[in-house]
């Protein structure tokens, strides 16, 4: 290797290669006063900005971490370079030429090829994919992109290439442009068996650029039916230069104008990226074979300069299906991280954002990202969407899991109008939300060392199974019913008539359902007055062994309350039954009304409205005993 880099040039290395222009390749700064400048610290978590850049002076500081030095220093320890290679990497960007110095070389690098070479190595093979892509092996290739709505310019623009399936043929170019074997297995593009071998084979392939724009890593989509790797994706795996964790394929293009429209919009694959971009959503990344995770929270944050209540919004598209809805759940552990606002856009019919622009045009794809809902939003109607609103059960068992959603929310001061909206959406009070949070926040939380990558609020693959278990036929919310069905099989002439507009529907315990079921099927308890055998004919009309033993049950066991019934006592029972029934539809009108917004339906407003001052009356009369039993409204 050469001697040391003379002093003059390093010097005019650190005087060309302005601090400013060389941090804002990573940081977004604004103006802080003082002539200096302020961003997210890149070195260290943080949400307020604490990283300051003096350009009069030509360094930075963090009062948070106490990172500071000149410019040299940044790049070594953003990009973990040493002294030599930063003041390289700086003297190629600014043009200056270097020159070096017999004498005191620096110590050589611990362990493989150095970060410049790996860099080097991807610009000549990103070159040698693209120019493979006009050539005749790669028909299906072009195919793909046209069918994709893509031109050769927007091929140009991301840099897509196609990986030849010779398998040996970037191998062979990266030597013959004088890199070592070690150092093309160590860039992640060659692999290394028996012997050496592309990394990527008859693929296409997207260049994955950090926001300088130098290359940095691939993706690969599988195109040929007898590629022998299934897999549709293929990426670079970890490398010195690239982590997934961290990697957003798109940034390069997409960092001026997420700044400036304080918008950042993650969508799910490169097409996708491509798409948005062409179609004019110039703020559009994707994580690369991976899971949008907290890392790349970071990164966006760093570059939307999340400053705190001011910040910009992300919105995440998914596709409508199940998986969409989950990964847009899984988003809300990592929504966590930003300050920022957080949003979905879900495009219909489950078509991602290429699918949408070649249907739809460009204006669709806008329009897509235009139509973004609150991300808590559209997880709590996901939640809500499982439950059946219309019933008592399924408002509370709602209402249960949105609470556990709600009490999640890291920002109490949100907690309060999301309570507001969940009452609004399920039709119950808000103190009943209230006290669901509380309930819902005082459950053991996962184990902290869980907490980052499970997921809390996960959509559970399948609906809950039905409650197993039935209550007890002792219990007393079934009192009136059991009373009643004493009653009809013990004492038939002692009820007559009184129960002629009572139906299934009074009953809520599934077995007396059953039973009344059964009751009906001998003709009731009218035809059962003159019949000594009316008990057994009730029982034989029964089917299930659960209804059968509770009619045997409900044939012996002692009436309360008078050992002579008569149809002025089995009444009692029957408008107490019913007054139950009537105040379960209240509840159920209620609930609507409560979820629907009276401007928007003012017709089914009106109506609701409507039904309930009826049902409401109805119960009145029925409390005062002054309807007949069976003028159900
Ligand atoms: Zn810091």
């Amino acid at each position: 290797m050469a001697g040391r880099i003379r002093d003059d040039d390093i010097a005019e290395v650190r005087e060309k290669a302005r601090i400013d222009d060389v941090v804002s390749q990573y940081v977004t700064l604004k103006r802080a006063g003082g002539g200096s400048l302020k961003g997210l610290c890149p070195f260290h978590d943080e949400k307020t900005p604490s990283f300051n850049v003096n350009p009069a002076r030509q360094f930075f500081h963090c009062f948070g971490c106490q990172e500071g030095g000149d410019v040299i220093a940044f790049i070594m320890k953003v990009d973990g370079l040493t002294f030599t290679e930063a003041v390289e990497r700086l003297g190629e960007k600014y043009g200056v030429t270097l020159r070096r110095e017999d004498g005191d070389d620096e110590p050589a690098r611990p362990r493989g090829p150095a970060r410049g070479r790996l860099i080097e190595a991807h610009k000549v093979a990103q070159a040698f994919y693209a120019e493979q892509l006009a050539s005749a092996d790669a028909v299906v290739a072009r195919q793909f992109l046209h069918q994709r709505g893509f031109d050769q310019a927007a091929a140009e623009l991301f840099g897509v290439g196609f990986a030849p399936r010779d398998g040996e043929a970037l191998t062979r170019h990266l030597r013959g442009r004088r890199f070592t074997d070690e150092e093309s297995v160590a860039a992640g593009l060659v692999a290394h068996g028996r012997s050496h071998y592309d990394r990527f084979r008859g693929r296409l392939v997207w260049p994955i650029r950090e926001a300088n724009g130098d290359t940095i890593g691939f993706g690969a989509r599988r195109i040929f039916d007898d590629d022998r790797i299934e897999a549709k994706y293929l990426n670079t795996s970890e490398t010195a230069i690239y982590k997934k964790s961290q990697v957003l394929y798109g940034i390069d293009l997409a960092r001026t104008a997420m700044k400036d429209a304080q918008q950042a919009v993650v969508v799910e694959g490169y097409t996708d990226v491509m798409a948005c971009h062409l179609a004019g959503v110039r703020t559009a990344v994707a994580s690369c074979g991976t899971a949008f995770g907290t890392d790349h929270a970071r990164v966006l944050r760093r570059f939307l300069g999340d400053h705190g209540a001011t910040s910009g919004e992300v919105i995440f598209t998914f596709d409508g299906d199940s998986a969409g809805q989950k990964a847009a759940m899984k988003v809300l552990e990592s929504d966590q991280v930003f300050a920022s606002q957080t949003y979905v856009a879900v495009a219909p019919e489950g078509m991602d954002p290429c699918d949408l622009r070649i249907k739809e045009g460009d204006e669709a794809v806008r329009e897509l990202v235009a139509k973004r809902q609150p991300l808590y939003r559209f997880a709590l109607d996901n939640i809500l969407a499982r439950h059946d609103l219309d019933r008592a059960d399924g408002r509370v068992d709602a209402l249960r899991d949105a609470a556990g959603l709600v009490a999640s929310i890291r920002d109490k001061t949100k907690v309060e109008s999301f309570s507001r909206e969940l009452a609004h959406m399920v039709g119950v009070d808000l103190d009943e939300v209230r006290t669901e949070v509380r309930r819902a926040a005082s459950r053991p939380a996962p184990s902290p060392a869980d907490e980052r990558r499970t997921t809390r609020h996960e959509v559970p693959a399948a609906p809950e199974p039905p409650r197993q278990v039935l209550p007890s036929l002792s219990d007393p919310r079934f009192l009136i019913e059991r009373e009643l069905l004493k009653l009809v099989i013990q004492h038939p002439s002692g009820v007559g008539r009184t129960t002629a507009h009572v139906t299934t529907t009074d009953f809520t315990h599934p077995t007396f359902q059953g039973v009344w079921e059964a009751v009906t099927a001998a003709d009731g308890p009218a035809a059962g007055a003159d019949d000594p055998g009316w008990a057994n004919k009730v029982r034989e009309a029964a089917t299930e062994p659960a209804v059968v033993a509770a009619i045997t049950e409900l044939g012996v066991e002692p009436v309360r309350g008078t050992s002579d019934p008569n149809p002025t006592f089995a009444v009692a029972y029957v408008y107490r039954l019913q007054e139950l029934t009537t105040s379960r539809r209240i509840a159920d009108v209620k609930a609507r009304l409560q979820r629907t917004n009276p401007v928007d339906n003012a017709l089914d407003y009106n109506r609701m409205f409507g039904e309930l001052v009826m049902l409401e009356q109805h119960r009145r009369k029925l409390r005062e005993g002054a309807v007949g039993p069976g003028a159900t409204a």
